[in-house]
């Protein structure tokens, strides 16, 4: 029979063993204090056993010490781990030091028992008939020991039962299977006092595995669609589960929303949603991700749709649940950011780096059209700032846009390459020189300027794309250089690239280089051409430029002026030739000879370059001449080009004793209100002027009244371009005081002039 008891009791060994050993690789909160209490049970069993099968009396007292012990640690463990586990308010009353000293005390005095046999001594009983076994024979000193194990307990049972109470409905369960267990135990061990055996050790055992059990393994069955169901109510992305028929199994909130059949906004969409999750979970066998749109109305919803499948263990699909993610906001803020990273603020047009992107992609593609890469600037367009402040000229610039974008269906693709110039690729077939064209009017559209004499030019320079290997920036450049030809024309608004261009361009490049050679060299000279009053007396000269070029022979100004008024250079001209005339001047005064004046021409660039007003004094003062035989010519489009500002210089160069006269009258604007505004000495007809005007009766009298009008405001006029003693007499009949041309002499170097009329 002891056999049979000792097996029974190993088996609870053997159980426990196998329970400590599985929670010592537990990584769980609980681990450290469920492997206190089976480390508790394993050897309350171990000495329990011991007690039972040993036949020593010594060992046998011994054993049940260690067995008391035991079962007292066991409690206390079992009373922290109900505190740990539940969180219950005794933790907050118990205090955990002073429970320890009662419990190392109760030990010792266990242990003591051994020596003393003061609280129980041990005595032999027969059980089941014939088995021998030791029993402890209690004494009233035991009953101390017993009832510090019965607080325990009763402190145990308080943590339980509270939390049984409290705890929400589904954890219930697990505290009501602890504290049955517990009470159990407790009568057994109670009635322990009146059997043979203590059956309360079988109990210890089975509650700890069941507190394993609870703490590791348990979680409430109705929890789990409960927290799920709340877990996913609270979701920000939309949850629909469908069934192998496609009916909806469940939906959250988010869902309920899209899906919300009242409210008759959301109705189109939402339909048309549940429609489309329904028939997708029919064609997809796998899980899939779809981005796709519906619309609200009119208005467009952008969501990521994730479809999922559900199987069951032997992989039989259930169903599937679609998780819906509303990317609106998202989308739509990184589309602003795209846009804002491709579009150039102020016209929304694209930044030069995403066209020459969206030009090379369409012209790789489209191999077999005729394209055009057109580059377009507005003529002077610092000047459009300098005047008008940069907000007139942002506005110049979205107006020139909106221009561009007027034309869009023609257009493949268009952007700002920066500054006032812009870029287009188009069918050949589509283009338009009008289509670039600005006219002041529209460059100043909505504001207060509209009514300005300030003259918007744009010119656009057309690149045919041949070599479609070229970089897009290329291709741009080489249709920039089409228009750098025409830069400062007023007549010619597009150009286009071709090879006689390239070495128009190349030609241009090595006339600016070797300028600065021809200055030092001096190889630049100034001709001079003499001018006349009716009778044919030369009375000045006007000073011309000609270049002895090493290579090229002598070049007109018409050959290289316009290339340098394009570029700048044309400053360095002027200064040369006007420091040349003044020279002339004063070796004329130092000579005695006649005093004849000479003019100069001003070019329109040199009013934005040199201190036109400080360097004509720095020459008076140099050559110490009288300015009187200094006249400056200032063309009729530079005084227009910014009125106020060369009215005010005129005056300052007038004062100083200088002669100025409007070069070129009548080749622009040939404004005659601009007359009565501005103070000229001296009025010069621009010989196109005279040709249009000579045969014709209408012609004539529009000179007419030019000649009238500038006599009326007391101007002298200057004709030129006279070729015939035809021209000179029809002029001098009309009034006009001076004359210059072929007639009179061409323009030549200064010695043949010297000789001739001085
Ligand atoms: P412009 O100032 O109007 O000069 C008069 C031009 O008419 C000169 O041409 C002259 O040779 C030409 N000419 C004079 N009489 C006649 C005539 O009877 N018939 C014809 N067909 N032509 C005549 P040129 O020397 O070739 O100069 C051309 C233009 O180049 C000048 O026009 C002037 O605008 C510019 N230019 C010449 N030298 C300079 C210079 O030193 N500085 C600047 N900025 N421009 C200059
Ligand atoms: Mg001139
Ligand atoms: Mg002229």
């Amino acid at each position: 029979m002891k056999i049979i008891i000792g097996a029974v009791l190993l088996v609870a060994l053997i159980i426990t063993g196998f329970y400590l050993w599985k929670t010592s690789r537990k990584n769980h909160r609980m681990a450290p204090s469920v492997s206190k209490m089976l480390w508790a049970g394993f050897s309350m069993v171990f000495f329990y056993e011991v007690a039972l099968v040993a036949e020593i009396a010594k060992l046998v007292l011994f054993a049940y010490c260690a067995y008391y012990i035991s079962v007292t640690w066991l409690l206390f463990f079992l009373l922290y781990f109900s505190l740990e586990y539940t969180g219950n308010f005794l933790e907050d009353i118990v205090r955990k030091d002073f429970m320890l000293v009662l419990l190392f005390i109760d030990s010792a005095a266990l242990l003591w028992n051994f020596l003393s046999q003061k609280m129980f001594g041990i005595k032999v009983e027969i059980v089941f008939g014939s088995a021998i076994i030791y029993k402890p024979d209690l004494k009233d000193l035991f009953f101390v020991h017993y009832a510090f194990l019965l607080l325990i307990a009763v402190l145990c049972m308080i943590g339980l039962l509270q939390r049984f109470f409290t705890a929400p409905s589904f954890y219930r369960m697990k505290y009501f299977m602890i504290a049955s267990i517990f009470i159990c135990m407790m009568v057994l061990n109670f009635k322990a006092f009146d059997t043979s055996l203590d059956y309360s050790v079988l109990g210890y055992v089975v509650e700890v595995i069941c507190i394993y059990y609870c703490a590791f393994v348990y979680t409430p069955q109705r929890l789990l669609p409960k927290t799920l169901t709340k877990v996913t109510g609270n979701m920000s992305v939309g949850i629909l589960a469908l069934d192998l028929e496609g009916r909806k199994i469940y939906s959250n909130r988010i869902v309920e929303e899209y899906l919300n059949p009242f409210d008759p906004l959301q109705d189109d969409m939402s339909r048309d949603l549940e429609k489309w999750c329904r028939e997708q979970s029919k064609k997809h066998t796998d899980e899939t991700i779809f981005e796709e749109t519906f619309y609200k109305g009119i208005e467009p919803r952008f969501f990521k749709i994730q479809l999922q499948r559900v199987e069951d263990n032997k992989k039989q699909l259930q169903g599937c649940y679609f998780i819906i993610q509303d990317r609106t906001e998202e989308k739509n803020e990184l589309k602003k950011k795209q846009h804002l990273a491709t579009h150039d603020r102020l016209t929304d047009l694209y930044i030069k780096e995403h066209f020459y992107e969206q030009a090379e992609k369409y012209i790789k593609s489209h191999l077999d059209e005729e394209l055009y890469i057109v580059c377009t600037d507005i003529k002077d367009f610092k000047m459009v700032n300098d005047f008008f402040g940069s907000r007139m000229g942002d506005a110049v610039l979205q107006n020139y846009a909106d221009k561009i974008r007027k034309n869009k269906d023609k257009l493949i693709t268009y952007g700002r390459l920066g500054n006032d110039n812009f870029a287009i690729l188009m069918k050949k077939e589509d283009f338009k020189e009008t289509y670039f064209d600005l006219t002041t009017q529209e460059a100043f559209a909505g504001s207060t300027y509209s009514e300005v004499a300030f003259q918007i030019i744009t010119y656009a320079g057309v690149y045919q794309v041949v070599e479609r290997d070229l970089m897009v920036s290329v291709m741009c450049g080489r249709a920039r250089m089409a228009l750098n030809t025409i830069k400062g024309s007023r007549t010619c608004k597009v150009a286009y690239y071709d090879n006689i261009l390239r070495d128009n361009i190349l030609y241009e490049q090595e006339l600016s280089k070797d300028l600065e050679e021809a200055i030092a060299k001096e190889q630049l000279q100034m001709y001079l051409q003499p001018q006349a009053v009716a009778d044919e007396t030369i009375i000045g000269a006007e000073a011309l430029i000609r270049w002895e070029h090493p290579e090229r022979g002598t070049l007109g100004p018409d050959v290289f002026i316009p290339i340098f008024e394009r570029n700048g250079l044309i400053t360095e001209v002027d200064k040369y030739m006007w420091e040349a005339a003044c020279k002339q001047l004063r070796k004329w005064k130092d000579e005695g000879k006649k005093e004849l004046y000479i003019s100069v021409n001003i070019s329109p660039k040199d009013f934005y370059f040199v201190d036109v007003y400080q360097t004509f004094v720095g020459l008076l003062e140099k050559y110490q001449i009288d300015p009187k035989r200094l006249k400056l010519e200032i063309t009729e489009s530079a005084v227009m080009m910014d009125f106020e500002r060369q009215r005010e210089l005129i005056n300052k160069l007038r004062n100083l004793g200088f002669i100025v006269e409007m070069d070129d009258f009548g080749s622009a604007y040939s404004s005659l209100n601009m007359l009565k505004d501005i103070d000229v000495d001296v009025l010069k007809l621009d010989m196109a002027f005279l040709r249009q005007t000579q045969n014709t009766e209408r012609g004539q009298a529009i000179l007419q009244m030019v000649i009238g009008l500038s006599k009326c405001l007391g101007i002298p006029v200057i004709s030129e371009g006279v070729e015939t003693v035809e021209q000179l007499q029809f002029l001098a009949g009309l009034g006009c005081d001076m004359f210059q041309g072929y007639y009179l002499g061409r323009p030549m170097d200064v010695k043949q002039f010297e000789s001739k009329y001085l």
